[in-house]
This record gives structure tokens, C-alpha cells and sequence, in this order.
């Protein structure tokens, strides 16, 4: 008799290195399921540009897994009832998946399996979606690392990480009923604001290989200085891709093996552990999106000043660097990693608002908007973090932008009432000639910055 499994789909929306998938499809009869949990306590819900590239993703999902033979099973609801309630639909042996290291996402898994132990169905786990799972690198003491750079040697230490497993070309199993994907209102409609996306990515398996292919060929020779320059193409924007698991760390490690200058390689490689050493954090701490790592931080005096916060959501602080990551954000669904550091480091330094308002908007408008990256992020830059950016340091943000972006093309690209200036009427246009349609500055730089020093003293932060 043949075996039927059911392969529960989850942030690893592909056909390739998709151990679970290919330990099914080698076993028998297959049925893929995706299931929408917004009901579950303690899931984080996904956010309005997550939702669109979601949306996106499984459509091109479904087209992959109906080409390979089958058809992609979506159900909404609790995963601790729907998955269940497929499995005994489908008359299934087994039901596989790979592994997620969210607190509340584990207690799911582990009541399935519970479940299935129950039920004389077979449970199985595969590890797919980090070269190291956050247990097995640990401190000479055995516990989690606190601190980026003894976590990598530690991984560089470990065990190799296996070759990718190969790509499932086909597929079959009993037909089960499914939603229909256009119901779940994942794309947004009045309005539709995501043009600008839809201009930027293509979501999927087919499009995170491209870019992949793209980045090894072109821009991977040169990453380790291009990278810091937000006005040229400098890094893979790999990273809404390998959110959603359309591609695997070890396809993008196995692709930027042996590629040349090897510092550039490095370098991107020690970023892909940084996404590694975010979710060893968030494993050891599952409310880091809600809870200082640093307790001390629990008394900072964050400032109540929503007109604030509105204007640096907006792009309209009259910062061009910040004002142009914040639009870039709200047009594309992401933003360059060095504008990130510095438009948190304003809303948390200069504006000193509370690090998890900025985390909750990058959370609703990134495409890449990562449950360990963004909290992990947004601590650093507050300080609060385990490996934090040192507190006494308070971006400049125009210092910056005449360092990284000093022609204008990042700003000028995104903040069109600067078109044409240079030097410092570009940088610095509240002068002699302000723009008439730009706003002038929020704040002072100097007298905020000093305003946050002394809150960071007041708590007794050391940085
Ligand atoms: P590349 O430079 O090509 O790097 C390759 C991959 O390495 C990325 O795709 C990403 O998976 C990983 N990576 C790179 N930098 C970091 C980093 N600092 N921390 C963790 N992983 C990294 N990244 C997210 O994926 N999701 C988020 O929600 C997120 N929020 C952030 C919030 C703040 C305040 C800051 C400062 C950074 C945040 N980052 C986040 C990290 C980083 O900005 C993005 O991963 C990077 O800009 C993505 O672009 P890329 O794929 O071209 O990166």
C-alpha cells in the first residue's frame, strides 16, 4: 500500500532543499498544505506588506506544485485544528514539516505531534531554514551566545552545513479540498497600494533564483564595500526571499562557495549569520519583539509624542537620509541595511520614542519583516539588545549621508523635492534656499542627541 504524508508548508515556500517535502514525495503520496493561522494565540499576525508578498508567494507555489502534479491544499484556521482535520481528511500515514523556532510556533508543533502520537500517525521534523539550529551552537558553559562574534567562529567551529537536498520535480496524491487563495485577502484592495512592490520583486521560487543568480555573477565582487552605499544595487536583496524560505541558507551558501575576492564573500556570509545569530536570540528569548533583553532598559523614559512618530512615519522629518529610507520603505517594502541603522537610531535617539513603535511599522511595511531579524535589529540599535550598538553612539544623519550617499542619487531617488541640489543644499536644505514643498528640520541634532545621553545615563546604560 502505497504511503500517503501530508507536507505542512510553512516559511519554506519551495520545491528545492525542502527536506520535509522530498522525504514525503521520496515516501509516496503527497499532499502539500499551506494553512493562514491568524487565530493562534501568540503567532504574530503578518504584516500589510508581508500579507501581499504571501499572497504572491503561494500563487506561485501552487503554479509550481500543480506543474510537478499535484495541488497546493490551503486552509485557514487554528493550525492545531486544520492540520489535524487534513490529515484525517486525506486518510494520511504521516504528516512532515520543517522545523521553526518561534516560541509560540513550536508549542503548535509540538501539540501535532502530540496529536499524531495519539492518532498512529507518524510526525516528523526536518531542519531547513538555518545552517545551525539555534541548540546546537552553544557557549562553552552550554547555554545560548549573547554576543555575535564568538556565535560565528562557534559556527564556523561546527559541523559543515550539508549540500542542499535535490529539487522535487514531482508529485501526486489524493485530491483534497481547498480555499481559494483570492478569498483570504492577502492583496491589498482599496486601495491597492502595491504597486511599488509589485515594480520591485517577484516573489517565489522562480524570482528568489534569479536574484540569487543575479547577486553571485554580478554583485557579490565588490559586496564588502558596495554594500554600505544605499544609491547603487550593493547586496543581494535576498532577504524577503529567505524570509519566506523560497530560498534556503545552504542553496546560498553552496552558490557563494568558492566565489572570488573571498573578503567579499566573507562579508556576505557573516551577514547570513547574522540572520542565524537573530533566531539563536529568539529561540533563548521568544517575547524579544515585546521585552528589553536588558532589563534596565524597562525604565528608560521614552517620550509619548504620536505628531512625532507620525512625521517619521511619513518621511517628513526633514532629515533627506531618513526621510528617503522611510519612503523607499513605504514604496518598495524595504529598505538598505545602512538607512535602517540610521532612521532607528533617530526615531530612538534624536526622537526618543520607544524602539517598538519603530519595530511595529517596519513590522507592517517590510517585505522582509522577519520575527527575529526585526526585533533582533531594533533592540541593537536601541542598546537593549544582547550584542547592542554602543549607546554613546547616535547616528549623524547628515554626516552619514555625505559619507554613503554623498551625490544624492539614494535621496534625491526617493525624496523628489530635493531633485537637483548637491552638496549642502542637498544635505542640509533648510540654508538659503529651502525648499518650499520639504519640511524643515523636527528637531536639533546636537541638543537631542545630548537629550538621549543623558536618558541613557539616567538608567544607568552602559554602552
Ligand atoms: P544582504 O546584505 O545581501 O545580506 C544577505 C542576507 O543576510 C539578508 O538577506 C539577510 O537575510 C541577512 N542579513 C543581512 N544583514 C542582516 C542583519 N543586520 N541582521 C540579520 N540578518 C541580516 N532583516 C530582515 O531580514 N528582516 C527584518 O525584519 C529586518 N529588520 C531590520 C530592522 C533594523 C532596524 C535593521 C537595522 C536591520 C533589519 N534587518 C532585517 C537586517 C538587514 O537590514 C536586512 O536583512 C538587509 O537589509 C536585507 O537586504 P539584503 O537581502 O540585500 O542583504
Amino acid at each position: 500500500m502505497t504511503t500517503t504524508t501530508v507536507v505542512w508548508l510553512r516559511d519554506d515556500l519551495r520545491l528545492a532543499d525542502n527536506p520535509a517535502l522530498r522525504h514525503a514525495a521520496d515516501d509516496g503520496d503527497v499532499v502539500v498544505l499551506y494553512v493562514l493561522d491568524e487565530r493562534s494565540d501568540g503567532v504574530r499576525p503578518l504584516g500589510g506588506a508581508a500579507r501581499w508578498w504571501l499572497h504572491h508567494s503561494l500563487r506561485a507555489l501552487a503554479a509550481a506544485v500543480h506543474d510537478a502534479g499535484a495541488r497546493l491544499v490551503l486552509r485557514r484556521g487554528a493550525a492545531v485544528d486544520v492540520v489535524p482535520a487534513v490529515v484525517t481528511d486525506a486518510r494520511a500515514d504521516a504528516v512532515v514539516w520543517n522545523r521553526r523556532y518561534g516560541g509560540s510556533e513550536r508549542e503548535i508543533d509540538a501539540a501535532i505531534k502530540a496529536w499524531a502520537g495519539e492518532h498512529a500517525v507518524e510526525a516528523h521534523s526536518f531542519a531547513a531554514n538555518l545552517l545551525h539550529e539555534p541548540w546546537t551552537i552553544t557557549t562553552g558553559a552550554g547555554g545560548p551566545f549573547r554576543v555575535y562574534s564568538p556565535f560565528l567562529r562557534a559556527c564556523r567551529r561546527a559541523e559543515e552545513p550539508r549540500d542542499p537536498v535535490p529539487a522535487v520535480h514531482r508529485l501526486s496524491g489524493p485530491d483534497v479540498a481547498s480555499d481559494d487563495l483570492g478569498d483570504w485577502g492577502l492583496h491589498p484592495t482599496a486601495p491597492d497600494w502595491s504597486a511599488g512592490l509589485a515594480a520591485q520583486w517577484e516573489p517565489g521560487e522562480a524570482g528568489a533564483g534569479r536574484r540569487l543568480a543575479d547577486f553571485v555573477d554580478g554583485i557579490l565582487a565588490g559586496y564588502d564595500t558596495s554594500r554600505e552605499r544605499p544609491g547603487v544595487e550593493g547586496t543581494s536583496r535576498l532577504s524577503p526571499h529567505l524570509r519566506f524560505g523560497e530560498i534556503s541558507p545552504f542553496q546560498v551558501r553552496a552558490a557563494v562557495a568558492g566565489a572570488s575576492p573571498r573578503e567579499d564573500r566573507d562579508a556576505f556570509l557573516a551577514e547570513i549569520h547574522w540572520r542565524e545569530f537573530n533566531w539563536h536570540l529568539l529561540y533563548a528569548q521568544p517575547d524579544l519583539a515585546t521585552v528589553n533583553h536588558r532589563a534596565k532598559f524597562d525604565g528608560m523614559p521614552w517620550r509619548h509624542a504620536p505628531a512625532d512618530l507620525r512625521a517619521w512615519q511619513r518621511g517628513r522629518t526633514g532629515y533627506p537620509l531618513v526621510d528617503a529610507g522611510i519612503r523607499q520603505l513605504w514604496q518598495t517594502g524595504w529598505m538598505h541595511n545602512r538607512v535602517r541603522m540610521i532612521t532607528a537610531s533617530f526615531l530612538i535617539k534624536n526622537l526618543l520614542l520607544d524602539w517598538r513603535a519603530g519595530e511595529q511599522w517596519f513590522w507592517d511595511t517590510l517585505v522582509d519583516a522577519d520575527a527575529a531579524n526585526n526585533p533582533a535589529n531594533w533592540q541593537w540599535a536601541a542598546g537593549s539588545g544582547a550584542d547592542a550598538f554602543p549607546y554613546v553612539r547616535v547616528f549623524n544623519p547628515v554626516t552619514q549621508a555625505r559619507k554613503f550617499d554623498a551625490d544624492g542619487d539614494y535621496i534625491t531617488r526617493f525624496v523628489p523635492e530635493l531633485a537637483g541640489r548637491s552638496g549642502s543644499a542637498l544635505h542640509e536644505p533648510w540654508g538659503d534656499d529651502p525648499p518650499p514643498d520639504y519640511p524643515a528640520p523636527m528637531i536639533d541634532l546636537k541638543d537631542t542627541r545630548r537629550r538621549a545621553l543623558d536618558a541613557y545615563a539616567a538608567i544607568g546604560a552602559s554602552g
